[in-house]
């Protein structure tokens, strides 16, 4: 009897909260739940395909990570910074722990040969990401346009849209006269298309060079023509600029910022992570006139409020050590492009011999190819409908344990199709790594 009861009375609760969890869902369904500004941009190339690269446990050169570790210098100075005294354990300056702030400017001050003012001119931010962020809330209003030249680090759109901003695109095209392009500086902007987006209502361009996924390192004069057109119309420049020191074959980074007239409108963008291998340690900065800072120093106090003080402090002690060492041997900025260039060879040597024909970068982390001349029977029907380089990297990693990105996924929805035939691979990666991947690839080439 008592059983029979307690079996009732959690029948009866179980139905009471069935009953109340449904009106709960209701309640909760019958109003919008997510803000407007989060329409579209659910989806994030990053967490689906890094999460598909482990759940095949596929050789991964997808993400843009290195799989080595940092400089030792930089670890040193990291366990220095958390075995260090209480202050290294706490919050610091809000705007950047004042040592690398100070470091930074210092750095920067020399590439420029211009005054950084290292408490007005940086904001130090949680990694790249946040710079944009804080950017891109600060200085884009409601309606504002903003022109995001293809192809672009994905983030981009979905930051512009939250700020209630419209992007225009505007795609880096094969030149017309290179025959077939085999290399990102045969990818190049039509001035009148780019002087055409210019309008009353652009408030900001983005840029990204070296670029993430096509490895274009911009000239000086491509640069300059940008530059013309910003001054032109009264528009800020955003400059992200995180693969800096990644250049090969003597193709030199220029920051749109050392030009004439552009100090004073430009925000450039860096990466901690990117410039010392150091990816997790989510470090980054907004260099600019204070004029602008300021605002992005607006944004950043009323939601992160300051980054991990020790991860600052190893930041700090790396750009200390580079100014020291500035173009000597021993310099990481010169170390690290040295040896990326072999890899970035190796890679493009194993493409070459399975018939495919990447796109040398001149800078970055990123190499492309068309994979459109590998006749794969793409039978997946789970990834029906979706565009050929989607489908075909799924396929990759499902079926060869190899992966890649697909290389639609940086362009705006109007330009997609157009670019549907490349995937990208990082070259960041252990030799091991690369052997990996090049054993899967010549392997599948042979019983094709
Ligand atoms: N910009 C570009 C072009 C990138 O590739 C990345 C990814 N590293 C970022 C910004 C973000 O950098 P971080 O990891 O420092 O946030
Ligand atoms: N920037 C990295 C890339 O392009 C990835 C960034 C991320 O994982 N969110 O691969």
């Amino acid at each position: 009897m008592l059983r029979s009861t307690s079996g009732d009375l959690i029948n009866y609760c179980n139905i009471i909260l069935s009953f109340s969890c449904s009106v709960n869902k209701k309640a909760l369904m019958s109003r919008r739940l997510h803000a407007r500004r989060l329409d579209g941009i659910d989806k994030n190339i990053w967490v689906e395909f890094t999460q598909l690269a482990a759940d095949y446990k596929a050789v991964n050169l997808g993400q843009g990570f290195p799989d080595f570790s940092p400089p030792t210098f930089i670890q040193e100075a990291f366990c220095k910074a958390v075995s260090g005294s209480c202050p290294m354990h706490q919050y610091t300056r809000a705007f950047g722990h004042p040592p690398l702030v100070k470091n930074l400017a210092k750095f920067f001050g020399r590439v420029m040969d211009r005054p950084v003012d290292p408490l007005e001119d940086i904001l130090v931010t949680v990694g790249a990401y946040q710079a944009l962020f804080c950017t891109f809330q600060a200085l884009v209003d409601e309606g504002d346009e903003v022109i995001i030249i293809e192809p672009f680090f994905d983030c981009y759109q979905p930051m512009v849209k939250m700020a209630g901003g419209k992007a225009e695109y505007v795609p880096l095209r094969p030149r017309a006269d290179s025959g077939q392009a085999l290399s990102s500086a045969d990818w190049v902007l039509s001035p009148e298309e780019l002087a055409s987006k210019f309008n009353p209502r652009t408030k900001a361009i983005m840029i990204n060079t070296p670029n993430n996924p096509l490895g274009k390192v911009y000239k000086r004069e491509e640069l300059q023509v940008i530059a013309d057109l910003c001054v032109k119309h009264d528009v800020i420049c955003i400059s992200d600029e995180v693969y800096e020191w990644l250049t090969y074959d003597g193709n030199k980074h220029v920051k749109i910022a050392s030009l004439p007239g552009m100090w004073e409108r430009t925000v450039t963008i860096g990466s901690g992570g990117k410039t010392f291998s150091a990816t997790g340690w989510k470090v980054g900065w907004a260099m600019g006139s204070g004029q602008i800072i300021k605002h992005l120093k607006t944004v950043h106090q009323n939601s992160v409020y300051h980054c991990a003080t020790a991860a600052q402090e190893a930041v700090s002690v790396g750009f200390e050590r580079e100014y020291d060492c500035f173009g000597k041997e021993e310099s990481y900025f010169l170390q690290l492009p040295a040896l990326l260039h072999h890899k970035r060879l190796r890679l493009a040597r194993c493409l070459q011999s399975v018939g495919l024909q990447p796109i040398l970068p001149q800078g970055g982390y990123f190499m492309i190819t068309d994979v459109s001349t590998l006749k794969v029977d793409l039978n997946d029907p789970s990834t029906e409908g979706e565009l050929y380089d989607y489908r075909f990297v799924k396929w990759l990693i499902k079926e060869k344990g190899l992966a890649t990105i697909p290389v639609s996924a940086f362009y705006s929805p109007e330009h997609q199709q157009d670019f549907q035939n490349y995937i990208r691979f990082c070259f960041v990666k252990e030799d091991s790594t690369l052997k990996s991947a090049e054993d899967i690839l010549l392997q599948w080439s042979k019983r094709k």
